[in-house]
């Protein structure tokens, strides 16, 4: 499929200080739209002005939620080159998020070339600033106009652009983080492992209550024991117990993260133990109490790695190395930020250069 391109005739001001530039809040010149009608497949593939998109009021992602999305991120190396991280690994993603949601299926090539030439158009807009990046956030939802509820037969499929400042501006802040133990976010059979919208409004309750006690994130179990350990909401959880790094198990309800799996991929190449299994959180707090619990962090594009430094399960309150980053954490962050802003040779191959 061709790809149009109309360019904008006003261009915005880029952000001058890029220290400023926060998470999500500015937006390019440009995105990425195409449609899709039952019957003709997804066509029309354009990259266009950024601009309001109009909805009837009755288009059924506002009613039933039917939506997903991803979440990558441009970097600028040294040299000035841009690249992306493993974006065929968010287009796969999405295709099993849409087969979960009853969207219809994308051409994961093609979506990466369509990323690669929106980026190329807003290649000015990657920052240059140590540690900042352009996110890339790729989205797909249901705008028949239809109160009923059913799968849809028209979706949009867009590609915004966000330039980011650097997640870490003081340094690798440990984050505080207690055990939800009143909501669920998933359950299996539900839809932990896809990412969409509605997996976001479930969390919000318990995210809302984490901050008003001063808690950035909530750690979730599992929604039918709430025993087995599964995620942070927007990041997969990884512990250091005894020398051996353990994640949990992708058993359905919750996401696949594609740090996850390469932080998982980094270690086992530097012969460091690496488990996916289930675990609870009476081990992590056994281990804690022998001493044994040398580390905790959580992984996702945004932070790549986010030490934790206080992990509280009701009245408990573990305090992780000293509520330092720990040396895995710390070697895993130098790697993939390493290997993302091109800083270390990428022995993986996973990252995808903007010509
Ligand atoms: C996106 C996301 C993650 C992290 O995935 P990455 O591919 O590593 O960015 C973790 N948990 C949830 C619920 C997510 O939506």
């Amino acid at each position: 499929m061709e790809i149009k391109i109309e360019l904008t005739k006003t261009p915005k001001a880029k952000p001058t200080d890029e220290t400023k530039l926060g998470f999500g809040h500015i937006f390019t010149d440009h995105m990425f739209v195409m449609n899709y009608d039952t019957g003709e497949g997804w066509h029309d593939a354009r990259i266009v002005p950024f601009d309001n998109v109009t909805l009837s009021p009755a288009a059924m992602c506002l009613h039933y939620g039917q939506e997903i999305f991803e979440g990558l991120k441009a970097y600028r190396t040294a040299d000035g080159t841009v690249q992306l991280f493993r974006p065929d690994e968010n287009y796969k993603r999405m295709n099993v998020s849409a087969e979960r949601m009853v969207i219809p299926q994308i051409d994961e090539e093609f979506m990466v070339e369509a990323t690669k030439k929106l980026v190329e158009v807003e290649k000015d807009w990657v920052p240059h600033t140590d540690g900042a990046s352009l996110y890339i956030r790729p989205f797909i939802f249901a705008t028949d106009p239809y109160v009923g509820v059913r799968p849809a037969d028209h979706y949009l499929f867009l590609i915004i652009l966000s330039p980011s400042g650097a997640y870490y501006s003081t340094g690798l802040n440990p984050v505080k983080i207690y055990v939800e133990q009143k909501y669920v976010r998933a359950v299996r059979g539900g839809t932990g492992f896809a990412k969409t919208a509605a997996n976001y409004a479930i969390s919000l309750k318990g995210q809302d209550e984490a901050h008003a006690q001063d808690y950035e994130q909530v750690l979730w179990l599992d929604g039918v024991e709430q025993k087995y350990i599964e995620e942070v909401g927007s990041m997969n959880i990884f512990f250091v117990i005894d020398g051996e790094v353990i994640t949990p198990l992708l058993t359905g309800s919750v996401l696949p993260g594609i740090t996850r799996k390469s932080a998982l991929e980094v270690c086992r190449s530097k012969g460091i133990k690496a488990t996916e299994r289930r675990i609870t959180i009476e081990e992590v707090a056994k281990a804690y109490d022998e001493g044994k619990l040398d580390e905790v962090f959580g992984t996702g594009t945004a932070a790549v790695i986010s030490p934790v430094g206080h992990l509280k399960w009701g009245d408990k309150v573990m305090t992780i190395n000293d509520n330092k980053i720990g040396k895995i954490s710390q070697m895993l962050y130098d790697t993939m930020t390493g290997i993302q802003w091109g800083k270390i040779p990428d022995e993986f191959g996973w990252t995808v250069k903007i010509d």
